[in-house]
């Protein structure tokens, strides 16, 4: 079998897991061409301090960490393409990538697309994106300097929101819908005890204030019902992420979150086709988590082709 149009194998994204994926499939020569997307090296390009990435005793910046993946991908002849997948077709073989100014064939495909952040979903926020409405302290926080604003969540997005934005900012306050934090414990602590950060409890945002920037949020406690406004310039939402998955429905199995199926970690309903990192996993969800994940799909996709000659 085989066709000498097609890709051996395709990686569809370029975070953590892609990039591993590529390194060990280009190691065991299967010349992985990587479809990075737009937005190259995923979520840890928005990020600052990665203190848990094993083998950097003092901490690594996330981009910089992307990079070194990348160019540790090149220098094993990986090739890369800068554009996002549009569609794929999985029905057919060799199987069917289109990007947005390509359409490719490759014999195996591993997809490591990733997560998003996700929106509270008030038309006010909507309104108000880009007028003092982000996702992403990184990309936004330098607008709000010496400035009061909120954070929304009590997950590790959020405190590590709060813990970028206190070096920055006036004043922050967390704003989380109960009175327990989902974060891992060390974020925790780094947060409260900084000066410039409060958190309020127990409280949900029912609308972002202001006609052409934020000035403020109407808040709900959700024990007491009780309405409170808050006065502030800017409001960071850091209520999870969902994964990047929309060019798949009808092609790949997904459960009701948008989540790859996987079995035995990587396989997903289509031989052939693996999935690695966010895109699959809703509950470890960590950059080395991903990598490990896009080592063993490029394992997993090595044997599938060798199996298939
Ligand atoms: P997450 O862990 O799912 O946390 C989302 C938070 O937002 C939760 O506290 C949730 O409240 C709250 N929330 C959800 N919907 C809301 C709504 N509509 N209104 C108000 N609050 C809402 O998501 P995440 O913080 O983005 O983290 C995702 C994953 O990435 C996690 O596994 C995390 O460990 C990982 N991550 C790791 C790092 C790191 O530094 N290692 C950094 C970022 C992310 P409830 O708690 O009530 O559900």
């Amino acid at each position: 079998m085989g066709n000498s149009q097609a890709e051996k194998l395709i990686i569809i994204g370029s975070g953590p897991a892609g990039l591993t994926a590529a390194i060990y499939a280009a190691r065991g020569n299967l010349k992985p061409l990587v479809i990075a997307g737009r937005e190259a090296g995923g979520q840890l390009v928005w990020t600052t301090d990665v203190d848990d990435y094993p083998g950097f005793e003092t901490g690594i910046q996330g981009p910089e960490l992307m990079a070194k993946m990348r160019k540790q991908a090149e220098r094993f002849d990986t090739r890369f393409i800068g554009e996002d997948v549009v569609s794929v077709d999985l029905k057919t073989r060799p199987f069917v990538v289109q990007s947005e100014s390509r359409r490719l064939m490759t014999e195996s495909l591993i997809v490591a697309t990733g997560a998003s952040a996700i929106w509270l979903g008030l038309p006010s926020e909507e309104r108000l994106k880009g007028k003092g409405v982000s996702a992403c302290a990184v990309c936004d926080g330098f607008f709000f300097k010496g400035k009061v604003v909120a954070v929304v969540g009590g997950g590790d997005s959020a405190l590590r929101e709060a813990n970028y934005l206190s070096k920055l900012c006036k004043q922050i306050t967390v704003i989380h819908r109960r009175d327990t934090l989902r974060a891992q414990a060390a974020l925790q602590e780094l947060v409260k005890n900084k000066t410039n950060v409060n958190f309020i409890w127990n409280s949900i945002v029912e609308e972002v204030l202001g006609q052409d920037k934020v000035t403020g949020l109407k808040l709900k406690n959700t024990q007491t019902g009780k309405i409170s406004e808050l006065q502030i310039d800017g409001l960071f939402v850091a209520v999870g992420h969902k994964p990047n998955t929309d060019f798949l429905k009808g092609q790949l199995a997904l459960d009701k979150k948008g989540y790859i199926v996987v079995k035995n970690d990587t396989q997903t309903n289509i031989p052939g086709v693996f999935a690695a990192g966010d895109v699959a996993d809703f509950k470890y969800r960590q950059a080395v988590t991903a990598a490990g994940a896009g080592c063993k799909a490029a394992f997993e996709a090595e044997e599938y082709l060798a199996n298939m000659r």
